[in-house]
């Protein structure tokens, strides 16, 4: 047995558990970072981080941004998941800044498609997007047909 294999592939320290692949590994919390760093939480740990994606971190005003939040969680989850297998196999690192910009626009693609009667636009989406956790926004979405 090669020991070897229990040591994380991408930063080639600690053991290779769920928690330390999707949160304490080097490039999933240079990740979360910038994902926490873009939806402007202020000052913030490994345990938040860990707090906020396995419970309830953080609370917000209107029911569509704790959607869009946890939409971007799921997302940012399954994509640090992701390189980490590409990693993995073919051994080439990850780039977290690349990795970010995935998760921003594959986050509003999936909000896009999935939150129905909920227009969100790109702009505003990237550079605040708890502004759509807001009165004006919540009042008309979701908008049935
Ligand atoms: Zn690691």
């Amino acid at each position: 047995m090669d020991l070897g294999t229990v040591r994380c592939p991408v930063c080639d320290n600690g053991l290779e558990t769920v928690e330390h692949s999707l949160i304490l590994c080097t490039l999933a919390l240079d990740i979360w970072n910038r994902v926490f760093d873009w939806w402007k939480f202020g000052p913030h740990s490994n345990l938040s981080i860990n707090e906020s994606f396995l419970g309830d971190g953080y609370s917000f005003s209107f029911e569509i941004g704790r959607k869009l939040w946890q939409a971007t969680e799921w997302v940012t989850g399954y994509l640090i998941w992701k390189n980490r297998n590409i990693t993995t196999f073919s051994k080439a690192k990850p780039n977290s800044v690349m990795v970010f910009k995935e998760i921003q626009l594959k986050s509003f693609e999936w909000i896009s498609t999935r939150i129905e009667g909920f227009e969100i636009d790109w702009d505003t989406w990237i550079s605040n997007p708890r502004a759509f956790d807001s009165n004006a926004i919540a009042s008309r979405s979701p908008n049935p047909e």
